[in-house]
């Protein structure tokens, strides 16, 4: 986190807007920092070894002929997927916050972990033309009264003066994903995003951000879109990994 806010000073506008303690247990912060050092010592990492695909940490010996079980028999459209922090714990709980509780300044905290991915050698010195969230449909986007993906992907647009653009559309409202088995989950992405009228993204590289990854299956499909209609590369980044 520190690291990131020395690569651009930028957003000190938060604690304009916020007092300068913890988001989770109101303790002292250094600076412009979110989580005291203690909250933040209790977000899990994800540390390697992990799936160069999708992240999906794995643990014990790595063979040659290793395939991650959250890939194996499945194709994922996105170049990669990668997240520094697993949502468990007390990310899990700041996730959930963020989006049912409606906190809104959660984002700055899950904004900075997103940031952290660009560290990732599967990110780093890579050059990005547009910055898409992933959308909700719209009448979940009403019902929340906000997209998740968007607030953080905001913050990251502009650390990095990069145009945030929403180019796809949800055009099924499905049920809450969690309520299905990761069969069902896949299934019930068919045909569930498309790309905007108007909007064009030949030619892009695109840095495409959700809250979360669980299975990668939403990400996989808005990138599956994305490449359709032309996008060069489809790299996707998240807060936190199931
Ligand atoms: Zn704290
Ligand atoms: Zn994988």
């Amino acid at each position: 986190m520190r690291l990131l806010a020395k690569l651009n000073p930028l957003p000190a506008l938060g604690s304009l807007f916020y007092p300068p303690t913890c988001v989770v247990c109101w303790g002292t912060v250094e600076g412009v920092e979110y989580l005291c050092a203690n909250c933040l010592s209790c977000a899990p990492r994800i540390a390697a070894p992990f799936c160069a695909k999708c992240s999906e940490p794995f643990f014990g010996a790595i063979t040659q002929t290793f395939s991650c079980a959250n890939c194996e028999h499945r194709t994922l459209h996105f170049d990669a997927a990668v997240a520094a922090y697993r949502s468990r714990g007390l990310v899990r709980k700041l996730v959930h916050d963020f989006k049912y509780g409606r906190q809104r300044h959660l984002r700055y905290p899950l904004a900075e972990w997103l940031g952290e991915t660009l560290h990732d050698t599967r990110l780093r010195g890579r050059r990005f033309d547009v910055i898409v969230p992933v959308p909700l449909h719209a009448a979940r986007e009403r019902e929340r009264g906000f997209n998740q993906a968007t607030l953080i992907a905001e913050l990251l647009a502009t650390r990095l003066s990069l145009p945030l653009r929403q180019v796809l559309e949800r055009i099924r409202y499905t049920t809450t994903q969690t309520a299905y088995d990761r069969a069902e989950r896949m299934e019930n992405l068919q045909d569930a995003f498309r790309l905007r009228k108007n909007r064009d993204v030949r030619g892009l590289r695109v840095l495409l951000i959700d809250d979360v990854l669980t299975t990668g299956s939403t990400l996989s499909e808005c990138a599956r879109v994305l490449k359709a209609a032309g996008a060069i590369s489809v790299h996707a980044a998240t807060a936190a990994r199931a």
